[in-house]
């Protein structure tokens, strides 16, 4: 089905990528019907704007299958147990999620995409691409899961000044992956695998068989992690096209068909341009975070991990060094936001579940860690187990503290903890100023929850606001 003149679609949630989908279908000709569980403020001005375009919008029914839908476009929030999806599967309908639908819409010119997913290191990863890619004069954008709506792209590409792409470095979230049975990527990357969303998946097995998907159909290499066999797996159990090849990376020295690191050097033995070569070098470490000095451990695992997909698109060595060079992360991943009294206090407020959480307590020796949140399901027996010895103290914020204070009381049994009992935003301000308290000269102050932000904060960006905030209070009251 490509043609969407007429056809009756439902999509599922009014969220960032049900809006821009309802708007793209409306546009096509579609007969648009919108459902939506919640019927608040926000949801009737977004219908009353979706109405203007000829859109149906059903507020405070979510589950109810309209009368004739053909497919379901679903937000990728929307779990796979939802009644409005086994309603449609009992009507044989099928359900597309955004991405899908993008796919569904790409004119015959779009241009390919190299495809990131992993616990963690996602956005990180697809910007180090998109840098890359740009480095070596092709034009691409970072989208996807990133923030950018799959459908906005495709729809526009190649229609107006500046949209036409060579490749796009695309984000996909494993949510987004469970409803895109069709989409092929030129080559893609699973950076790693760890237990997370296990709540919508239903279980561990689930969620890396989503994962995988994002190998299915690669043209040309699926890319995997070789300190996490897993990925490997997923790559082995996937079906490609002939010719694909599997790329591992690697921090240790690379072996054959692996990207790694010899002596502080990026190395490339996958695509190697000069065949008397056996190695390509393409960058010094250093060159990941020019203004810091040392880049953490998971962020050299993210370039190699860009590089492997750039250099399967044919782009050069010195376009890899440039791209990296050029490359800044975005706000709240290991953000160093100030120095005060000899302290430094770093935001790592997208450290969202304890696999993150754990590569940012590794990269520094004296911690005082900020933690808490919403666990979503985790454990932390094995974070706190693996950072126990950098802990000079914690801080323990949020709904679900009590479970890391345990998980202290079990395996750091030493070190000081502040359990502040408190889920209010205020909370953060005093967090602080109990680590400062806490920590001494040469110490690192570190906001890495290992939790979600929603018991506290709107979201993520929000929680590593306040804690820049309250940094700054910290600095200002000449501490
Ligand atoms: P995602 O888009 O997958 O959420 P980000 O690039 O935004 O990933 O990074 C999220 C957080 O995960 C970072 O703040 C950091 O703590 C951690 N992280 C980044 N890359 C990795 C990696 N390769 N392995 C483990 N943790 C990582």
């Amino acid at each position: 089905l490509h043609d969407f003149a007429g056809r009756h679609i439902t999509v599922a949630g009014l969220g960032v990528s049900g809006v821009p989908a309802a708007r793209a279908l409306a546009g096509l000709g579609a007969r648009v019907t919108v459902v939506n569980g919640t019927d608040g403020e926000r949801e009737r001005a977004q219908a009353a704007e979706l109405e203007q375009l000829g859109v149906t919008v059903r507020l405070g029914d979510g589950e109810t299958l309209p009368e004739g839908t053909e497919v379901v476009v679903t937000s990728p929030g929307w779990k796979p147990s939802s009644p409005l999806f086994l309603a449609a599967e009992q009507a044989g309908v099928p359900v597309w999620g955004d991405v899908e639908l993008a796919w569904r819409l790409r004119g015959p010119d779009a241009a390919p995409w190299l495809a990131v997913t992993g616990t963690n290191g996602k956005t990180t990863t697809v910007r180090m691409l998109a840098s890359i890619l740009g480095a070596a004069g092709l034009r691409t954008a970072a989208v996807g899961n990133i923030g950018v709506p799959l459908v906005d792209v495709v729809l526009g590409e190649g229609r107006t000044e500046g949209t036409s792409y060579d490749v796009l470095a695309v984000e996909l979230s494993s949510y987004q992956l469970h409803w895109a049975p069709s989409v092929r990527a030129h080559s893609a990357a699973v950076l790693n695998l760890a237990p997370d969303h296990l709540d919508w998946h239903g279980s561990m097995a689930a969620y890396a068989a989503d994962k995988g998907r994002i190998y299915e159909g690669n043209t040309v290499a699926c890319v995997y992690n070789v300190a996490d066999p897993a990925t490997e797996d997923l790559v082995r159990e996937a079906d490609v096209e002939e010719g694909c090849r599997a790329i591992g990376f690697t921090l240790g020295t690379p072996g054959p068909s692996q990207l790694g690191i010899v002596d502080d050097i990026l190395v490339d033995r996958a695509f190697v341009e000069n065949r008397q070569r056996q190695a390509q070098e393409l960058a010094e470490v250093a060159d990941i975070a020019p203004a810091s000095g040392k880049p953490a451990p998971h962020n050299i695992a993210n370039a190699l991990a860009a590089a492997a997909l750039a250099r399967a698109f044919g782009v050069p060595a010195a376009a890899v060094r440039e791209g990296l060079r050029s490359f800044h992360p975005d706000a709240h991943r290991i953000q160093h936001i100030a120095d005060v009294a000899g302290v430094s206090y770093v935001d790592d407020s997208k450290a969202t579940n304890t696999h993150a959480a754990e590569a940012s307590l590794a990269a520094y020796e004296h911690i005082v860690w900020i933690a808490g949140g919403l666990a979503k399901g985790a454990t932390f027996d094995e974070l706190v187990r693996t950072a126990a010895g950098r802990l000079r103290a914690v801080v323990l914020i949020g709904a679900d503290r009590a479970l890391i204070r345990e998980a202290l009381t079990r395996h750091a049994p030493d070190v000081p903890v502040v359990d502040l009992d408190r889920t209010d935003t205020g909370a953060m301000s005093e967090a602080v100023r109990e680590a400062a308290r806490l920590a001494e000269p040469g110490d690192t102050v570190l906001l890495a929850p290992a939790c979600a932000s929603m018991d506290m904060f709107v979201n993520y960006n929000k929680r590593g606001e306040a804690f820049a905030d309250a940094v700054g209070e910290l600095a200002a009251a000449g501490h």
